[in-house]
């Protein structure tokens, strides 16, 4: 069952899909060993127009009318291909350069936005910080203002694509005002005094998608990378959060689509007592589960990523179409390994890869229960 794509939407992803299968699938292991972030697909994808899909032409973007749909195709399919390179690609242009689009000068958004959508240019975004994950309110990053800009002192953890980012859009407490309201957007250049790279973190998922810790210390900016400007709030920020989750459940959606594939192949080729382990009603019974998930998490996400284009608040569905997919991915990943058996558990074969990675979507961008959580606060409860 698939969701009803116009022919347009459906030749993008064939184009995709063949770019998927020939330039990032061969890559994916090596990708997931190494764990280096593949500076020269990123780049082609930008050459190939890809990476400005979701904005206007006059920034080098498509200027696509469903910029949902489609940026929804795009995280899905190179999450087929791998999770981590997928995941890259999500944070570099969801929140981090959406919020440049949305609140950024003209001559910010020429000289990063345009970089950024050819590939030039790598960001991230920063919210998260060792004491403030859930509850992103509790961040103790400071931004004073000063006669002439900001000083900005703290620490973030957790920022994907921060190793390599040109630009990171920083969300800090403006001195003096409490709670939500005080919570502001920075555009922070990488190269400004003051900003230093930490630790990068080792973990068991998508390896090719750097994590890492950022310090601010007497950083010093001037007083237009307060995005959205003096009297922003951060509701347009929130609303872009709330998007993005339609995106994290699109790389859900695909890196649990590989995962089903492999097994239903796996279960067609491989034997057991004379007959292929497919012709086991248990397998059988196993692989059905799985589509169903699979069915059910597609036909949500782009349902919610076609809302999301027409405009409607997406706060409900975007918090379930990431629980759908992000925890019915992470089922479907286990239902393949354990098809593949005991290779399932080797590293010849890419199951353990897709359940590793099927976890970053179930925690990054908000843990599934804090998407209960905000679902059930729209149901009224
Ligand atoms: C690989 C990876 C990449 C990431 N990339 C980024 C990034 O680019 N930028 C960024 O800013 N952040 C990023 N994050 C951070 C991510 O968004 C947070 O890890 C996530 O929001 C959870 O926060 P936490 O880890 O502090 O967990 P906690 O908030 O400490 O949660 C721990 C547990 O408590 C539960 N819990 C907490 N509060 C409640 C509640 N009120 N009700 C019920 N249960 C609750 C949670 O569901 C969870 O099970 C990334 C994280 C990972 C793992």
């Amino acid at each position: 069952m698939e969701y009803p794509f116009d022919d347009d939407q459906k030749t993008f992803r064939e184009h995709l899909s063949r770019w998927v299968d020939e330039r990032l699938i061969p890559r994916a292991e090596e990708l997931d060993e190494s764990g280096e972030f593949a500076r020269d697909l990123f780049k082609e994808l930008g050459e190939l127009g890809y990476l400005g899909i979701k904005y206007p032409e006059e920034y080098g973007g498509a200027g696509l009318d469903q910029r949902y749909v489609y940026y929804t195709i795009l995280c899905e399919e190179l999450a087929r291909g791998s999770m981590g390179f997928a995941a890259t690609v999500a944070m570099h242009g969801s929140a981090a350069s959406h919020m440049l689009f949305e609140d950024g000068t003209e001559e910010q958004k020429q000289k990063y936005l345009v970089p950024a959508l050819k590939g030039d240019m790598v960001c991230a975004f920063a919210i998260t910080e060792p004491q403030a994950g859930s509850d992103a309110a509790a961040i103790r990053t400071r931004a004073e203002r000063t006669n002439d800009g900001w000083v900005i002192n703290g620490n973030k953890i957790f920022t994907s694509n921060s190793v390599y980012a040109d630009f990171i859009t920083v969300v800090a407490k403006v001195d003096g005002v409490a709670g939500a309201q005080g919570m502001a957007l920075f555009l922070v250049d990488t190269k400004t005094p003051g900003f230093r790279v930490g630790r990068q973190i080792e973990k068991f998922t998508t390896h090719c998608s750097d994590t890492a810790e950022l310090f601010f210390e007497d950083m010093k900016l001037p007083l237009d990378c307060r995005l959205g400007g003096e009297e922003s709030d951060f509701k347009s920020a929130y609303r872009m959060l709330t998007v993005d989750r339609v995106i994290t459940a699109a790389i859900a959606l695909g890196n649990a689509k590989a995962a089903y594939t492999a097994a239903l192949e796996y279960a067609q080729e491989r034997e057991q007592f004379g007959q292929t382990i497919g012709s086991f009603q248990a397998v059988q019974f196993k692989l059905v589960d799985m589509l169903a998930t699979l069915e059910q998490a597609h036909l949500y996400t782009y349902h919610c990523a076609a809302m999301a284009d027409r405009g409607e608040d997406v706060t409900k569905e975007a918090a379930i179409a990431k629980i759908v997919a992000g925890d019915g991915g992470n089922e479907i990943c286990q239902k393949a390994l354990n098809i593949f058996g005991g290779y399932g558990l080797t590293m010849e074969y890419p199951a353990q890869r897709y359940l590793r990675d099927s976890f970053f979507p179930v925690i990054g961008g908000g843990t599934s229960d804090i998407m209960r959580l905000i679902a059930s606060r729209k149901m009224g409860l």
